[in-house]
């Protein structure tokens, strides 16, 4: 049985997971953004939120309704215009633009509809190079591209270019590169939005099975199908987050 949709309750409260549990990779104290205009729009309106390490949370609503602005504030791409956002317990409102930009390289891998790789280099590459600014050495970079391919399915495909890879293994690619820089975050926009139904259930298995093996993860979808695999769903609408509480 499924009960009504309940505000997000107070950080560590309510529904979020109790205190006793692992600590919060997200946490939103009051946070929200209204974009200036004119006229103001309040794009995500205040809202206490806590995802602690190790949950795999799903994000609906309509067009519209405020996830990319949710997806923007929590990977640090957007500031909230009031409230707060720690990172792992990091306030991010205190920190320079540089500090924030190396936090976000750090903790958060981002996964996006449109695989966004780049065509003439192999798959290993692709992977490589989201390595290339924190500082790993050259050769690292291609033992931990090759072993984080591995990790998603694709040891077999390291050297291909990825217009001669199929839809489900291009999204593959772009996982283990969200995932090579070993982040505790993982955001992933629609990652099963240009796949076939069978592709984005295999998608969704991996990220399954990353989930299984710790990994937080977020996943903003249009797909009730794709929804329903969250431990927890968080719905926006009209820039307000809701939860649903599965009983
Ligand atoms: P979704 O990702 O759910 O489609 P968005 O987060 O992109 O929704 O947008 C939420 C609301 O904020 C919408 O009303 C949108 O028109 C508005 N919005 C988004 N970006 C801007 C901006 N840069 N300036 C003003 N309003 C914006």
């Amino acid at each position: 049985m499924t009960a009504p949709p309940t505000p997000v309750s107070p950080a560590g409260s309510g529904l979020s997971p109790g205190p006793l549990g692992p600590p919060p990779v997200i946490e939103l104290r009051q946070a929200g953004l209204t974009y200036p205009g004119p006229p103001p729009v309040e794009a995500f309106s205040s809202c206490d939120l806590s995802v602690r390490r190790g949950e795999f949370v799903t994000v609906v609503g309509p067009s519209g309704a405020g996830k990319s602005t949710f997806l923007n504030i929590v990977g640090l791409l957007d500031t909230p215009t009031h409230g707060s956002y720690l990172l792992d317990g990091v306030d991010t409102g205190t920190l320079r633009d540089t500090d924030r930009t190396a936090l976000r390289g750090e903790r958060i891998g981002f996964v996006f509809q449109s695989f966004h790789l780049l065509s003439h280099r192999p798959a290993w590459e692709n992977v490589a190079l989201a390595l290339m600014y924190n500082g790993t050495p050259a050769r690292q970079r291609a033992v931990l591209a090759r072993e984080t391919l591995t990790r998603v399915g694709l040891a077999h495909r390291m050297e291909a270019l990825p217009t001669a890879l199929s839809g489900g293994e291009r999204q593959r690619v772009a996982i283990a590169r969200a995932l090579a820089g070993r982040p505790s975050l993982l955001l992933c926009d629609e990652p099963t939005g240009n796949l076939d139904t069978a592709t984005a259930d295999s998608i969704m298995g991996l990220l399954g099975e990353l989930h299984h093996a710790g990994m937080t993860v977020v996943v903003i979808t249009h797909d009730p199908s794709v929804a329903a695999r969250g431990e927890r769903t968080l719905t926006i609408r009209d820039g307000v987050m809701s939860e649903q509480a599965c009983l």
